[in-house]
């Protein structure tokens, strides 16, 4: 469990993956062995994309529960459709209060949120708050796919974000995609957490399975192994920002 003391000095690492196609069996039965085997000694998050309209609950919630007994397991809201992740209309804010309550409702219990295509807003943030979740939604980078102005936080660190009425969240950002981690090999990761994500269809990749493998057994080589319940349980940092602040 990290320490606040260790996190000061400590160098952690976790992997998270945004499991988007849990229903189609090919994916799902290579996302399955790999959080299974642990590369690099990590107990990769899966942060689902919950069933939309017309696909099968039953099947998902299943999968779901094998990914809960296996790591942390948070919602990965896709808002307009399961291949078009950010939101086009609506509300943001009440779909995500609407998953939230359907995982709770199922049984499942969610730690975490990551927006759908790094997509966030003050409202989602303080329905994750009332949640009770943490957020990894904000990235390090530049996502290269956003339109100059489009909601997005960035953050180096993970740090606290306030909301109205004296909440906050712990924001946990991700830091590294599998390319980032290929080319980190050649360098020193000098963050004191790095957060590594992939998608569960890229391990349809050969290449880039075999990369993602390759960068975690380093990254576990190279940095304290942990997961982001441990974080989430035992981070305390020091930065405290305002939503404002964090938004890119
Ligand atoms: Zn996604």
């Amino acid at each position: 469990m990290p320490h606040t003391e260790h996190i000061l000095h400590g160098r952690y690492a976790v992997v998270s993956c945004h499991v988007e196609r849990p229903l189609d069996d090919d994916v799902w039965s290579r996302f399955n062995a790999l959080q299974e085997r642990r590369p690099g000694g990590f107990a990769i998050a899966a942060l689902m994309r919950p069933p939309a309209e017309g696909e099968n609950e039953e099947r998902w919630l299943e999968r779901a529960q094998e990914a809960q007994a296996r790591g942390p397991f948070g919602l990965h809201t896709h808002w307009t459709a399961p291949d078009h992740a950010r939101p086009t209309g609506g509300d943001p804010a009440a779909l995500v209060r609407e998953q939230g309550r359907r995982l709770d409702s199922l049984g499942l219990r969610a730690t975490f949120f990551c927006g759908g295509g790094w997509y966030m807003d003050e409202k989602v943030l303080a329905a994750v708050a009332d949640l009770g979740y943490a957020d990894c939604t904000a990235t390090a980078f530049r996502p290269g796919y956003l339109e100059p102005g489009a909601p997005h936080l960035q953050l180096e660190e993970p740090a606290w974000i306030e909301l109205a009425a004296g909440r906050r969240v712990l924001e946990v950002p991700t830091t590294h995609s599998i390319g980032m981690l290929a080319r980190g090999l050649l360098g020193p990761f000098r963050r004191q957490i790095v957060h590594a994500y992939f998608h569960d269809t890229d391990l349809l990749d050969r290449g880039r399975a075999a990369a993602l493998r390759i960068g975690l057994s380093f990254l576990g080589l190279k940095r304290t192994v942990t997961d982001l319940d441990e974080l989430q349980r035992g981070l305390r940092p020091e930065k405290t920002t305002s939503f404002a602040n964090s938004r890119a």
